[in-house]
């Protein structure tokens, strides 16, 4: 990955971008097939080849912490590397060149989320109890938020319960989607906790509460099958699970925020995540129209292969450049709400058309388990669904200049 200093970034972004793009660069892409082996199976695997990969991945982590660079979305005082806004944006555009190198610098969705969260909003007692143990390792995590009967694109819809009972929470509900759910030790659950008329104040209806996955009435009814495999994004039924009410996260009725938090940095996250994979795409297109041999001459002689490298090449620039933009004015403090609802339509669509040109340029090989494209292929296409569908997004956008076209002599401020 080519990545030189931005000159109008700070000193420690590129620094940042520098130390992350060596790590991936010697460490990870050298080795990339053979770090996530043993996980994903395979036939001729022998019991070398899966300690070997537990090794590399064992050994990138240490220099990972060397580089001061280990859980960089925690604060320094947690065992981050204490990162802010910017600074993160811009390496998780770096780490996504690598399949799966996020994890080996102790980003792993959800934990990483509910990690933040917790700093946030746990009290004392969570954190010890909780947070530190997620941080080292030595517990796992999911956040469980959607329902099957109710739409997730509607958060404010959710049914499951959390009813008080002197010292307790009774929690009743079906959630699905919970990822990383079959190895969590605890979940984040989303729950209505206050009934509200009318539809007055309906985000403060909700609250997050902690759930040990081991409490009684915690059933994990599947492991639900995505894009044709089997996931550890599951189906669960809280029936009547108590837990003590000391398990709430934050104030009784702060749900909704909390989970607005969660999204409003994530979806930039994202958007940088996806940055970095079609960035990957782009690389992989190129240099395979540069040695690939086809009736008589090399793709980069054809021109429909010309059109996909410019048209990806535009893709990729306006991407970045609109979230760049974005992470810009959020770190600014500015009110970047438009943005981040136009962020989160335009660049899974833009990385989805990036990867699929890069899939038609490698033929065959570009839908093998060779390369990194299909898996890309299919996260574009889930993107567009998952953090808000992009309906959700684009009536989001309509409103909100619809509402500063309304105010008598306020056009849309382009310039800012
Ligand atoms: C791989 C994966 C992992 C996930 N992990 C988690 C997790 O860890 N925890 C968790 O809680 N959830 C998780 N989810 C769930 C995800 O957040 C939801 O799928 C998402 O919020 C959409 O909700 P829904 O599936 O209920 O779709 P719905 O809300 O039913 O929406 C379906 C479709 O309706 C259309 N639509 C919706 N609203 C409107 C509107 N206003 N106008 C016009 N059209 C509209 C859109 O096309 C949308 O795609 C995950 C999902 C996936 C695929």
């Amino acid at each position: 990955m080519n990545v030189q200093p931005i000159p109008t970034v700070s000193d420690r972004v590129n620094e940042i971008r520098k130390l992350t793009a060596e790590i991936v660069n010697r460490e990870i892409l050298p080795h990339e097939n053979m770090i996530w082996a043993d996980v994903r199976g395979g036939h001729n695997l022998t019991d070398d080849d899966r300690a070997e990969a537990k090794r590399l991945r064992a050994n990138i982590s240490n220099k990972v912490r060397q580089a001061g660079l280990w859980a960089p979305h925690l604060p320094t005082e947690y065992g981050g590397a204490g990162l802010d806004f910017l600074e993160l944006a811009y390496m998780y555009e770096v780490l996504a060149y690598a399949t799966g190198a996020s994890s080996l610098f102790g980003v792993v969705a959800p934990n990483s989320g509910n990690g933040s969260v917790l700093v946030k909003y746990g009290t004392d007692e969570q954190k010890e109890k909780w947070l530190m143990p997620l941080i080292d390792g030595t517990l796992q995590s999911g956040f469980s938020m959607t329902e099957p009967d109710q739409p997730g694109s509607d958060p404010r819809s959710l049914r499951t319960t959390a009813r008080r009972e002197g010292d307790e929470w009774v929690i009743n509900g079906h959630k699905w989607f919970t990822s990383n759910g079959l190895r969590a030790d605890f979940f984040i659950v989303m729950c209505r906790t206050e009934e509200v008329d009318g539809g007055a104040d309906r985000n403060s209806a909700m609250t997050q509460i902690i759930v040990p996955a081991d409490t009684p009435g915690v059933n994990i009814v599947r492991g639900i099958t995505v894009w044709g495999r089997p996931s550890d994004h599951v189906e669960i039924i809280y029936d009547d699970v108590r837990v003590p009410v000391d398990n709430a996260l934050g104030e009784r009725g702060t749900g909704h925020q909390a989970a607005q938090d969660r999204l409003g940095a994530g979806r930039v996250y994202h958007c940088m995540n996806s940055l970095g994979q079609m960035w990957r795409a782009f690389d992989l297109m190129v240099e395979r129209s540069l040695t690939r041999e086809v009736n008589g001459g090399l793709l980069e002689t054809k021109q429909f292969i010309q059109g996909f490298i410019a048209d990806s090449y535009i893709d990729m620039q306006a991407a970045r450049l609109m979230t760049i933009n974005c992470a810009e004015k959020m770190a600014a403090g500015q009110d970047a709400r438009t943005d981040i609802s136009a962020i989160k339509v335009f660049v899974p669509a833009a990385f989805h058309r990036v990867v699929d040109r890069a899939i038609q340029v490698w033929g065959a090989a570009g839908v093998s388990g060779d390369l990194p494209l299909s898996g890309m292929y299919q996260g574009a296409r889930t993107l567009r669904l998952a953090d808000g569908p992009d309906e959700v997004h684009r009536i989001l956008m309509a409103k909100n200049v619809l509402a500063q076209y309304r105010k008598l002599d306020k056009g849309w401020d382009f310039g800012n």
